[in-house]
């Protein structure tokens, strides 16, 4: 039994059942109940495969077998991992060459493996996306029988590339547009597992990031750091919306990858940031920026880095830092990387400020900017802002051509209810 409920720490359950069942009593999410370190061999290995594959035979306790793992790990990270060096003492980790092009295909083709082994019925997949998990849960699941899955996402507020990418599939991939912002979808999606009548019409599991198995899959990219790097990382920056990856991040420093410091930078939805300023937690209204992926203002997965952190609070703010970035300066980075020869998108830009920032103009600082999009995700942002045209890969090109199938809604739960009903 190796994951614990945050909110209710009696209950402990296998990765399994933390997999089907992902909110437990009292409403409350999973963590690893124990991190251990991680055997230096594997850091000390070149392969990916066999470094993810230990990653999540030690996060699960041993509870998948290692053949099997390897299996699933095969399919599901079927597409390479790079590092792009901007100068000697700073990186980017590109997380973006999947399928649809953000590190959210690491998680969500690793849950898609988990319940196509673990699920033995038919299965609705409810999940709210700002943008990127959207495209990349339906893609890690279209056509994968007995699963339905259903995708809400803030009307209005994602970009067109990236709205393409999933609301174009049909079969078993359903999507809503919602008359609201993502807090609004993500509640939606809450108010439903908490629905008697729903749970009753379907089998149901969710895909976003409170899921475990997105989480552990995260970590393993983390593990890899020292086959891609031949140096420890002094600051290691993450994009942060949810704070799932960042969440990854910490979870990897625990199993002993050398990260000395991480910098979740957000944008000017900066309740944590605010957080490590006065220790308070005041969740404003959602406001809309460049990096709409990380327009969130009550990260669900920050619970989780507290509940580690629970026993003593001033260790996270020598482990951690975070920092907010406004969508002028998100624009100035963009610019800045284009003179120089590399396009990122907003996001990335977002953690590359923050490390413009702090980092020393001296000395021999190793850092590492995760980026979390191609940037041709967001060609419309970069147009805008570059004035140039941009070359757009196929997997967007072809989904810009098919039509929209989304079934708009209102933030009404009733009206959500009543489609979901109507589905089974
Ligand atoms: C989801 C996403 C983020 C934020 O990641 P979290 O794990 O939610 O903090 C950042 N950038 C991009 C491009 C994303 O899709």
């Amino acid at each position: 039994m190796s994951f614990i409920n945050i909110a209710q720490q009696k209950q402990i359950v296998s990765f399994k059942e933390a997999v089907l069942n992902p909110i437990g009593d009292n409403k409350g999410i999973y963590f690893p109940r124990e991190i251990k370190k991680l055997d230096s061999n594997v850091f000390a290995s070149k392969d990916f495969n066999h470094i993810a594959v230990e990653t999540l035979y030690n996060l699960t306790c041993g509870e998948i077998p290692k053949v099997q793992l390897q299996h699933m790990v095969g399919r599901a990270f079927n597409f390479p991992l790079s590092v792009h060096s901007l100068n000697p003492q700073l990186h980017v980790l590109e997380l973006f060459h999947g399928p649809t092009l953000a590190f959210k295909d690491f998680g969500a083709r690793f849950l898609a493996e988990c319940l196509a082994s673990f699920n033995k019925k038919q299965a609705t997949i409810i999940t709210a996306t700002s943008g990127d998990t959207g495209a990349a849960v339906a893609h890690a699941f279209h056509g994968k029988s007995d699963i339905d899955v259903v995708i809400l996402y803030p009307k209005g507020k994602i970009s067109k590339e990236q709205e393409q990418l999933f609301c174009t599939l049909g079969d078993n991939i359903h999507t809503v547009k919602v008359d609201g912002d993502f807090d609004a979808c993500q509640n939606l999606v809450k108010q439903a597992f908490n629905d008697n009548d729903i749970k009753q019409a379907h089998n149901l599991n969710s895909a976003n990031s409170i899921n475990v198995a997105r989480l552990v899959a995260q970590v393993c990219y983390y593990n890899a750091l020292p086959a891609l790097l031949d140096k420890p990382i002094d600051k290691l920056v993450v994009p942060s919306g949810n704070f799932g990856n960042l969440t990854a991040a910490m979870i990897a420093k625990a199993m002993g990858a050398p990260i000395d410091h991480l910098v979740a930078a957000t944008n000017i939805n900066d309740t944590v940031p605010r957080f490590f300023m006065d220790k308070t937690w005041r969740p404003k209204e959602t406001q809309r920026t460049l990096s709409n992926a990380m327009d969130v203002s009550q990260p669900n997965n920050f619970s989780r880095i507290l509940y580690c952190y629970q026993k003593n609070l001033e260790t996270l703010f020598d482990d951690m830092s975070a920092m907010s970035i406004t969508d002028e300066e998100t624009q100035e980075i963009i610019k800045q990387q284009a003179q120089q020869g590399y396009q990122v998108d907003p996001h990335t830009a977002v953690g590359l400020k923050a490390i413009q920032d702090r980092q020393p103009t001296f000395g021999s600082n190793n850092n590492l900017v995760v980026s979390t999009a191609h940037p041709a995700k967001f060609a419309d942002v970069l147009e805008d802002i570059l004035q140039q045209p941009m070359e757009l890969p196929s997997a967007i090109t072809e989904a810009l051509h098919k039509p929209n199938l989304s079934k708009p809604l209102s933030n009404d739960f009733d009206d959500f209810k009543d489609y979901l009903l109507a589905m089974s």
